[in-house]
């Protein structure tokens, strides 16, 4: 029997996996991250290469390892771009955070630790100590349990969009495994959907590697923030009386205010607003009404607002990720048979040291009523060590 395991390996899972065994003391051979993917945050690299992203949202003292200047050091023995960190607060370019991710993963024999597979489903062990995890590859008995399992299984496709992909129609989102931007066609006319960063982000991108013509549609104005939510809720400035709200539904209330949804930092929004004055990059600002692919093979579609036409040869979805509690049917039928405490927005009622059940963990955005907005961030995840190696 295994004293840990540990539910999704990106960022979430990584980190815990490294500071239960460095920190807390956990035995590296009673300890193991399943996930379903053969690399180490295989779902994280995808993404944030796919959008194009230069540079993280987050600051330097936010990755993998234990020391917040870690990846500071690191930087100074291992940079050779010159430009490591961008204004403001630091942030690291997308292939420094990467390559400190496989330094702290190398270094540590994190990659040791890990069990390719995917949980399906989990019980109490007979007589009660542990649980049992059904997994693609058998079932695994633990003393505790970690879910890490992120969103990123998740990408949000709009009713329209799932439509025209069953008619099989040239549609895609940014964020699904089999997507892939340096394959994406650049002759025709591309639209792009989505009104957040990754969508400003791919539609400069796609217009850098050179794309015929783009369309940026978004559904409302441009709302431009640095972050996805303020500071502080970063620290106990709003934590604190966040977490001594005793009503879930206010807690609930609370982290959806605080979220930027659909936010864009401002040097983007002012380089894409530059871009999108020229040519080959139009932004459109409205709600679809309608779209549909058309026998000639192009997508005809208009605007509720006044009707204008939007056409375009293929469709990206940069739509984020639903708005969803993660772990789908199987988490659903263990919330039932253990009878786990959930809110009435579906989220995990957990204590101080984001415990659900005794002896089952959260983090990410599981953890959302406990950590606040920021749970799902890389700062959420060092935030979720902090008390889960506490407990442990
Ligand atoms: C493009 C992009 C840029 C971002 N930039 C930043 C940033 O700059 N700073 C910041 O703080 N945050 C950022 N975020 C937000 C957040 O930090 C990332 O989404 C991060 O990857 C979350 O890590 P995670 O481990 O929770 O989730 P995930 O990366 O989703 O990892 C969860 C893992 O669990 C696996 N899993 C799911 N279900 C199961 C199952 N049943 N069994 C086994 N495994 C399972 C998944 O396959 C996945 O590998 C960004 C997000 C995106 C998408």
């Amino acid at each position: 029997m295994l004293d840990w395991l540990i539910v999704g390996g990106g960022i979430h899972g990584t980190h815990l996996s490294h500071v239960l065994t460095a920190q807390a003391g956990v035995q590296r051979h009673r300890i193991r991250v399943l996930d379903p993917w053969q690399e180490p945050l295989a779902r994280w690299h995808a993404c944030t290469q796919n959008t194009g992203m230069g540079y993280l949202r987050s600051s330097l003292v936010h990755h993998l390892a234990l020391h917040p200047f870690d990846l500071k050091h690191f930087a100074e023995r291992e940079d050779g771009t010159g430009h490591p960190f961008a204004h403001p607060y630091k942030r690291p370019s997308r292939a420094l955070f990467a390559d400190h991710c496989r330094h702290v993963i190398a270094t540590h024999g994190l990659r040791d630790l890990r069990l390719q597979g995917r949980a399906s489903g989990l019980q109490a062990c007979a007589g009660g100590d542990g649980y049992v995890v059904e997994t693609s590859d058998g079932a695994l008995r633990t003393r505790r349990v970690l879910l890490a399992l992120g969103t990123s299984e998740q990408p949000c496709w709009p009713d329209w969009a799932t439509r025209l992909r069953n008619e099989t129609a040239p549609i895609q989102h940014i964020f699904e495994p089999s997507f892939e931007r340096t394959a994406w066609p650049l002759e025709g006319h591309t639209l792009i959907v989505g009104g957040g960063i990754s969508a400003a982000q791919i539609a400069m991108a796609l217009y850098r590697a050179g794309a015929d013509q783009l369309t940026l549609l978004r559904r409302h104005a441009a709302r431009v923030h640095q972050l996805d939510s303020d500071p502080g809720w970063m620290g106990p400035k709003y934590q604190t009386a966040f977490q001594k709200i005793a009503d879930w539904d206010a807690r609930r209330a609370a982290v959806d205010k605080a979220r930027h949804r659909g936010a864009v930092p401002p040097r983007l929004h002012r380089r894409l607003m530059r871009i999108g004055q020229r040519d080959r990059l139009t932004i459109q600002t409205g709600e679809l009404a309608r779209m549909e692919y058309a026998a000639n093979g192009h997508f005809v579609g208009c605007l509720a607002r006044n009707g204008d036409p939007i056409t375009a040869d293929r469709i990206l979805l940069a739509t984020g990720f639903a708005r969803v509690r993660p772990g789908g049917a199987w988490l659903a039928r263990a919330i039932h048979t253990l009878g786990l405490a959930c809110a009435s927005c579906g989220y995990p009622i957990v204590d101080a040291s984001l415990q659900w059940h005794p002896g089952l963990f959260v983090t990410g955005p599981l953890a959302e009523l406990e950590i606040g907005p920021v749970a799902g961030n890389i700062v959420g995840a060092r935030q979720a060590a902090g008390r889960i190696a506490a407990a442990a």
